[in-house]
């Protein structure tokens, strides 16, 4: 994309409304507008990150599996009748009159729908085990909406549904989305802890919540800060391997780590007193495992082994893409703007070329940008007449991983600079050897891209973008 014609509106003041750092970045980098308290249009540059960002929340939840779906906003208030939640659920459901004086919601989530949809049309213990689950915007009229996208009131987020015959195998669907989280959060570049929490409105006794660790986080946390140390990196998941996802789940929650609601003072005085952490934490994703509360009472059964119907035992899974977008940005900035990881940033690298209308600077960022593009890369030229120096401001605000630098002084020596976001590190190499060295780092997190051609189960994928 060339700058001079993309749709990129920068601010040049710091937005007073904004509070945290996230917010403040993502309105000045242009990412987001608000439109309504709590509610957001996404901006070209935005709309790209959170696409990026559901792109690897589904790759890696069909790699587990899971089967995905789409279901509507708008919910009839029927179904919330039949759980009891149409009355429980308090102010924070947006109820709505259709013509027909039908009562409607705009779904804050999707057990009952999905609830209906199983009973519907699954009948027998063959055909589970079953996980459905969709990416889909979702409203709860929260009290105090605020930090931009990090508590809207409406939101983007990946809700999944397990349904299973018994409780250890829906226990093993639990486990499996403790251990596709894992790789979904770390795909982003983000530590993503699980923490033993309190399931609130969705009811249940298991439940573990993904937290970032940030100073700005809404959540109270304590951990044993050995728990930082591990990652599931790149290891092999078999996820039909109850042992093994079950030992992933140990692993990582083995050692203490908990939100306020479950905090157990007695239990964290054990811990050795140099590892006790007390801080904030972002929540980015849930597991609840819950039994039959949903199946029970909305007749999702089937017929057993022998004959006889038995409701399925169920867990629902979120993740927040839309709030992604933003803790990633708490996790990842400098005084200048955002540092995107690689996993997720909207385009790979900038080129900035340091003198617009000079023949010679011109052709050769034409030919950087034309070969980063046919590799399926995606470069962001900035193509303006301005001053080096507010080209390297935007790039650093916009928080591109890596700057390719182009100017007249550099191609008599054959040499462009290429420069890391994060360290700020410059190197001088030809052209040939950017544009080899961007299409290296990419590699791992764009298959499509024929360099190092890696066995991914989901190659054929869609990609949006
Ligand atoms: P919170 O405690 O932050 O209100 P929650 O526990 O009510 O969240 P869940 O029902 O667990 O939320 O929803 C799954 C995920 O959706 C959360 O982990 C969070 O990342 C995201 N999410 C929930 N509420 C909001 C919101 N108001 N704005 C943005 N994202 C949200
Ligand atoms: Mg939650």
């Amino acid at each position: 994309m060339r700058l001079t014609r993309y749709f990129l509106p920068v601010l040049k003041e710091n937005p007073a409304e904004a509070q945290i750092v996230s917010h403040r970045l993502m309105l000045r980098a242009g990412l987001i507008k608000q439109q309504a308290a709590g509610i957001y249009s996404w901006l070209p540059m935005g709309f790209k990150v959170l696409r990026r960002i559901e792109q690897i929340v589904h790759e890696e939840q069909i790699r587990a599996g899971h089967i995905p779906m789409l279901m509507p906003t708008l919910q009839p208030a029927d179904l919330w009748r039949e759980s009891g939640r149409y009355d429980d659920y308090g102010q924070e459901m947006l109820r709505i009159r259709d013509r027909h004086e039908r009562d409607m919601l705009y779904g804050p989530t999707n057990e009952e729908m999905i609830t209906d949809i199983f009973r519907a049309h699954v009948g027998s213990y063959k055909d589970l085990p079953l996980t459905l689950y969709h990416v889909q915007w979702k409203f709860r009229d929260e009290i105090r909406p605020r930090f931009g996208v990090m508590r809207g009131r409406e939101f983007y987020m990946k809700d999944g549904y397990n349904f299973d015959l018994t409780r250890e195998d829906a226990l093993h669907a639990y486990n499996r989305h403790l251990v596709s989280y894992l790789r979904t959060y770390e795909r982003m570049g983000l530590q993503a802890i699980p923490m033993r929490a309190d399931s609130g409105p969705i009811g249940g006794d298991d439940t573990h919540e993904f937290l970032v660790l940030a100073d700005t986080g809404e959540s109270e946390v304590f951990y044993d800060s050995a728990v930082t140390d591990i990652r599931l990196g790149e290891r092999e998941i078999d996820y039909d391997d109850k042992a093994q996802c079950q030992a992933v789940l140990e692993e990582f929650t083995s050692l203490y780590a908990r939100t306020d609601e479950t905090h157990d003072p007695e239990a964290f005085a054990k811990i050795p007193e140099a590892r006790r952490r007390q801080a904030r934490g972002i929540e980015v994703g849930q597991i609840f495992y819950f039994g039959t509360k949903y199946s029970e009472p909305m007749g999702a059964t089937v017929q057993g082994p022998d004959g006889k119907p038995v409701p399925v035992h169920m867990g629902s899974h979120g993740i927040g893409v839309s709030r992604l977008v933003g803790a990633i940005i708490e996790a990842s900035h400098d005084e200048n703007g955002i540092i995107w990881p690689e996993g997720v940033t909207p385009f790979q690298c900038g080129i900035v070329n340091l003198k617009q209308g000079d023949a010679e600077a011109d052709a050769a960022c034409d030919k950087l940008y034309k070969a980063l593009a046919s590799l399926g890369l995606e470069p962001l030229y900035d193509d303006r007449d301005e001053r080096a120096g507010a080209k390297f401001a935007t790039m650093d605000l916009i928080g591109l991983p890596w700057r390719i630098t182009v100017g007249p002084r550099g191609l008599k020596n054959g040499v462009v600079e290429v420069t890391s976001r994060k360290t700020g590190e410059s190197v001088e190499m030809t052209p040939k050897e950017a544009v080899a060295k961007i299409a290296a780092i990419y590699a791992p997190h764009h298959p499509q891209l024929d360099l190092h051609p890696e066995p991914m189960a989901n190659r054929s994928f869609h990609t949006w973008l």
